[in-house]
């Protein structure tokens, strides 16, 4: 299979979309942009440093090129965030199932679909987002961040949904003050939705996804976990039995609430199993 190959790829743009967060958009293949979908990923390989998965931001046949939005967290992510336009760095892909959107999710009553992001969780939404949108889908979409300083995409996701749009901050410097789940909460009390899609730190997909089986709103959820060969074969993103990198990386409602590691436990990358903080 192609995705199995390398591409090498020139960045083009590079942005600090906000403190620690940069977005690099690189020149990519036609085939490959043909194959990517909401939620799937690429592994990006920085020779002799590292290789790590992303979800795309953004990809656009016209240009060619993809956009990966990533946060500074180790090596690999701070080396990706100081390489200059014209460097090029190896990446395959993609990889993984991405969101489905269901039959008829258009007609549930007329109810709209919730999409709810935290931090750079924020990122892998963003294709499904405009997919949605161009499908003429009722949407609202709630992001969660801790301060203003680490805000993004804001402007962008404004521009497409005007007031179906809320953004929260645990100190209230932007939007209403709380967590994602403060947001949601509230606006459950408000209206109901026919669907939810959510990505973001595993302790808030897990609190989201207990407080949307009480209400009985079916959804799917990006999860991370460690990936090495994202071919399926070394095992490393095993969880409760399902490949992330093949069944994964998102799972609906039906399979996260049979995984009793989802919010529990993840494997590092020695394979060790540790708490999910
Ligand atoms: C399907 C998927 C999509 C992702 N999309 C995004 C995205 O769009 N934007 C973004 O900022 N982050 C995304 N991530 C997380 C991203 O892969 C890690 O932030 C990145 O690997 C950190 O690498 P590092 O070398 O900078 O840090 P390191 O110091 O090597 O690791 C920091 C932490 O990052 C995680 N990590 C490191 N290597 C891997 C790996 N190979 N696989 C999975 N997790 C790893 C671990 O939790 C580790 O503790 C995604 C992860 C997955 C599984």
């Amino acid at each position: 299979m192609s995705t199995t190959y390398y591409v090498k790829c020139a960045l083009k743009s590079k942005e600090e979309e906000a403190r620690g967060i940069f977005s690099c958009t690189f020149n990519f293949d036609r085939k490959r942009i043909m194959e990517l979908k909401p939620g799937r990923f690429v592994m990006v390989w920085l020779p002799g440093i590292d290789e790590f998965p992303l979800s795309p931001s953004n990809y656009d046949l016209e240009t060619c090129t993809i956009r990966l939005t990533f946060k500074v967290r180790g090596i690999g992510t701070q080396t990706l965030s100081t390489i200059d336009v014209g460097d090029a760095v190896f990446i395959r892909g993609p990889y993984g199932n991405g969101f489905k959107v269901p039959k008829g999710l258009a007609k549930r009553n007329n109810k709209p679909v919730l999409i709810a992001g935290g931090g750079v969780g924020v990122a892998p939404l963003m294709p499904l987002i405009k997919d949605l949108f161009h499908r003429d889908i009722k949407l609202h979409v709630v992001c969660g961040f801790r301060s203003s300083d680490e805000a993004f995409f804001i402007d962008e996701i404004s521009d497409l949904l005007e007031n179906n749009f809320t953004i929260s901050t645990d100190d209230g410097s932007i939007g209403i003050k709380g967590t994602v789940i403060d947001a949601v909460k509230e606006l459950l009390k408000q209206k109901a939705f026919s669907y939810v899609y959510a990505c973001g730190p595993e302790m808030m997909l897990f609190k989201l996804h207990r407080m949307l089986l009480d209400k009985g709103v079916p959804h799917q959820m990006l999860i991370e976990r460690y990936i090495k060969c994202a071919l399926g074969v070394c095992g490393s993103c095993i969880i409760d039995g399902f490949r992330l990198c093949r069944e994964g990386p998102v799972f609906n409602d039906v399979k996260l609430k049979k995984m009793k590691e989802f919010g529990r436990y993840k494997r590092n990358a020695s394979g060790v199993r540790e708490l999910v903080s």
